[in-house]
């Protein structure tokens, strides 16, 4: 990210925090991704079982499973099933009953309103219910004016990526456009606008941090 942009996400920030506070979420804001890093394996405690919802931001970005995993925790990781389809359902099933769920967002409006689009329903589900914490971790690229362009970030932007970034065979992997496809391999399936921390969260963190993290 250029100086400019994270001199102007500074700006921003204070009222962001304010409005997910609003909404029942606790806040954090960090400079680099290495201080969201080290935030994330002290909230971890021992014996802590961990799920990690589909994230570059996670894996690429702060490469935090291994780290986890150091620390001797369970982590339920499905990217790591990737050429076992049974496995990879049963490491998502895995995450509705984790201690601590770890996710990113697709997209954090100014209201503090998250939304996240899942294909196979498991992330959305897990940001909901089932988990006793959920900690989400997003980068200044994904924090946008309104739900309206947050909806519209997600869906035309985020999923279509995705796509690119996995090489599925949709239309929006030849036009780089969402076209609303009934592709089989159509990734878009599940919307999740969370418009406050849901009730059966017991703790709902946002980790936000001024650089650019996944897409
Ligand atoms: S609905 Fe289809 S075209 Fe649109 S982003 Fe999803 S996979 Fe691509």
């Amino acid at each position: 990210m250029q100086e400019i942009d994270k001199i102007y996400f500074r700006k921003k920030i204070t009222s962001v925090l304010d409005a997910l506070k609003k909404k029942k979420f606790t806040a954090h804001f960090f400079e680099t991704p290495a201080e969201a890093k080290r935030f994330l394996l002290e909230q971890i405690k021992p014996g802590e079982t961990v799920g990690i919802g589909g994230s570059v931001t996670l894996r690429e970005t702060l490469q935090i499973v291994q780290e986890i995993r150091k620390k001797g925790n369970t982590v339920y990781d499905h990217w790591e099933a990737d050429n076992d389809p049974q496995l990879r359902i049963e490491l998502k099933r895995r995450h509705r009953g984790v201690d601590v769920f770890l996710s990113s967002a697709n997209a954090i409006a100014a209201d503090g309103t998250l939304v996240n689009l899942d294909g196979g329903g498991n992330r959305v589900a897990s940001l909901c219910s089932g988990p006793k914490r959920v900690i989400v971790v997003a980068g200044a690229n994904k924090l946008v004016d309104s739900v309206d362009e947050a909806i519209r970030r997600t869906r035309n932007r985020a999923a279509v990526q995705r796509v690119l970034r996995s090489q599925y065979k949709t239309p929006c992997e030849v036009t780089g456009v969402c076209s609303d496809c009934h592709s089989p391999q159509r990734i878009c399936a599940a919307l999740l606008i969370l418009m406050q921390k849901p009730a059966d969260i017991d703790e709902f963190a946002v980790v936000l941090v001024n650089e650019e993290m996944g897409y």
